[in-house]
C-alpha cells in the first residue's frame, strides 16, 4: 500500500466535483490482486486507519482521476495538423496514405510506443482507440498497452469499399482476422476489443452485416464507428443507403448499436436519431477540436441531454488538433457557447471534467473501473501542478471557489500541467 497526500479531485455518483483541500489518497491491491483506491479523502480524517503505510507529500499539487479519451486514432499521430480543405480531402490526401504503412510492424510498433508516450504526457490513462485495416497495427497497440499496463481498447478498421489500395480490407478476411482479434485480446489483462467499421460509406452491407453478427455474438465488446460528422458524408451514407431512415439507421439496420457502441461526432442527427442513440444505450464521443479545424459542425449538447442520449469527451487526433484533455475540455466549451445553429449554453468546469473522466468512463461501461477516484476504482490518476505556468500560477492562486480554479486549469492548461501519469499504482 501507499499513500498520497495533495489536494484531491473526485467525482460523487450524482456527477458533481468533490475537492479536498488536504487529502489523502491509499492505493494497494485488492483481493484480486488490482491496484486500486483503498481510500480517499480529508488527511486528517483518515491518516489514523493506516499506520506505517508510506505517504508521499505532494501538498501543493493535485491529484485527479486520469483523463479517458473516447476517440483517438493512433495510427493518425503523425497525420494530426495537416492541411486539407475538410474530411474527404483530408481522408485521401494525408490519412490513407499515412495509415497505408501500418502493415509493417515494426513501424506500428515505432508509432504504438510514441503514440502511449504521448498520451502518458498529457495524462490520459484510457484511450478507445482506431487502429488502422491491418490486423499488425492491432497487435502492436495492444503488446505495448499490455507492457504499461493500461485500460485501454482498440481495434481493427473495417473498410471492403471505396477506399484505396494499401488500406481497403477483403470482405470475408476482414471478418476473419476481427474474431480471430477479440479471441487473442478481448479481456486479457486490461485490454478490450472493438468491432471498427470505419464508417458507413466505407463498408459495404456484406461488411456492416458481419460486423453485426459479431457484435451480437460478443456482446461484452465494444463497436466504434462515425457516424454524422460533416454534410457532405451524411449526403453519401444516404445515395449508399437508400433505404436507410438515416445515417445513424444504417447501423441500426446492421446490428450496430447496443450497449457499448461508441459514435464519433453525431452532430447532424435530428430528433429521431438522439432518440435511438438513447433506446440503444449507444453512446457519442464528442470531438470539438476536430469538429472546429475541419469546420464540420457543432454538437448539440442541450438536445442531447434532452434525448438521454450519453456522450463523453475524446480528441479525436489527427482530426483532432491536440492530445490535451485540457484543450478538448476548452473547446467543447466553445462548441457548447455556439448559439447560432443550436440552443448555446455554458458547460460547467464540473461537468466538463465529468466529461473526459467519470462521465467518458460511464459511456463506454468502465464506470466503477477507471475514471473516477473513489474506493475501488482502478489507480489510474495524474498529479497536477496548478502553478505550472505564471499566469496559471497568478490565476489558481486567486481562486476563490472549485469552479475557478478548474476553469484556470481547463482554459490555461496543457501537458506542462500533468506533473506525473500513474497506471494502476506504478
Ligand atoms: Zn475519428
Amino acid at each position: 500500500m501507499k499513500a498520497y497526500r495533495a489536494s484531491l479531485l473526485r467525482f460523487a455518483d450524482d456527477q458533481s466535483p468533490l475537492f479536498e483541500a488536504d487529502g489523502l489518497l491509499v492505493v494497494g491491491p485488492d483481493a484480486a490482486g488490482r491496484s486500486v483506491v483503498r481510500a480517499v479523502g480529508s488527511h486528517d480524517a483518515l491518516i489514523d486507519r493506516f499506520p506505517g503505510v508510506a505517504v508521499e507529500d505532494l501538498r501543493g499539487k493535485i491529484i485527479a482521476p486520469g483523463f479517458v479519451d473516447m476517440h483517438i486514432h493512433y495510427p493518425q499521430t503523425d497525420v494530426i495538423g495537416a492541411p486539407a480543405a475538410g474530411l474527404l480531402p483530408w481522408l485521401e490526401n494525408y490519412t490513407f496514405p499515412h495509415e497505408s504503412r501500418f502493415h509493417d510492424d515494426e513501424h506500428a510498433a515505432e508509432v504504438a510506443r510514441f503514440f502511449f508516450d504521448e498520451l502518458a504526457r498529457h495524462g490520459v490513462t484510457t484511450a478507445l482507440t482506431f487502429a488502422t485495416s491491418h490486423p499488425a497495427s492491432v497487435n502492436a497497440a495492444f503488446e505495448e498497452a499490455q507492457r504499461r499496463g493500461l485500460r485501454f481498447i482498440t481495434g481493427k478498421v473495417l473498410q471492403d469499399r471505396h477506399s484505396p489500395d494499401g488500406v481497403r480490407d477483403d470482405t470475408e478476411q476482414s471478418l476473419i482476422d476481427t474474431e480471430a482479434l477479440i479471441q487473442r485480446w478481448h479481456g486479457v489483462d486490461r485490454l478490450g476489443y472493438a468491432i471498427t467499421p470505419r464508417f458507413a460509406p466505407t463498408s459495404s452491407p456484406a461488411q456492416l452485416r458481419g460486423a453485426g453478427e459479431l457484435a451480437a455474438k460478443y456482446p461484452d465488446v465494444w463497436i466504434q464507428s462515425h457516424v454524422a460528422e460533416n454534410l457532405d458524408e451524411v449526403r453519401w451514407a444516404a445515395e449508399l443507403f437508400p433505404a436507410a431512415r438515416s445515417y445513424l439507421g444504417v447501423y441500426g439496420d446492421f446490428g450496430l448499436l447496443r450497449e457499448r457502441a461508441v459514435y464519433a461526432h453525431c452532430i447532424h442527427f435530428d430528433a429521431a436519431d438522439r432518440a435511438l442513440m438513447a433506446q440503444t444505450g449507444a453512446v457519442a464521443a464528442v470531438s470539438p477540436t476536430s469538429n472546429l479545424f475541419l469546420g464540420s459542425g457543432f454538437f448539440d449538447f442541450a438536445a442531447a441531454d434532452a434525448a438521454g442520449m450519453g456522450y463523453g469527451l475524446a480528441s479525436d487526433v489527427g482530426g483532432g488538433t491536440s492530445f490535451s484533455p485540457f484543450h478538448t475540455m476548452l473547446a467543447a466549451y466553445c462548441v457548447g457557447r455556439e448559439g447560432q445553429s443550436k440552443t448555446g449554453l455554458s458547460l460547467t468546469p464540473g461537468r466538463l471534467w465529468w466529461l473526459h473522466t467519470a462521465g467518458a468512463a460511464k459511456a463506454l461501461g468502465l464506470d466503477g473501473g477507471v475514471g473516477n477516484l473513489q474506493p475501488g476504482n482502478e489507480a489510474d490518476f495524474v498529479v497536477l501542478d496548478p502553478q505550472a505556468t505564471p499566469l496559471l500560477a497568478r490565476k489558481t492562486s486567486q481562486a476563490s471557489n472549485l469552479d475557478e480554479l478548474l476553469f484556470a486549469l481547463i482554459v490555461l492548461g496543457d501537458d506542462r500541467v500533468i506533473e506525473r501519469t500513474v497506471i494502476a499504482g506504478q
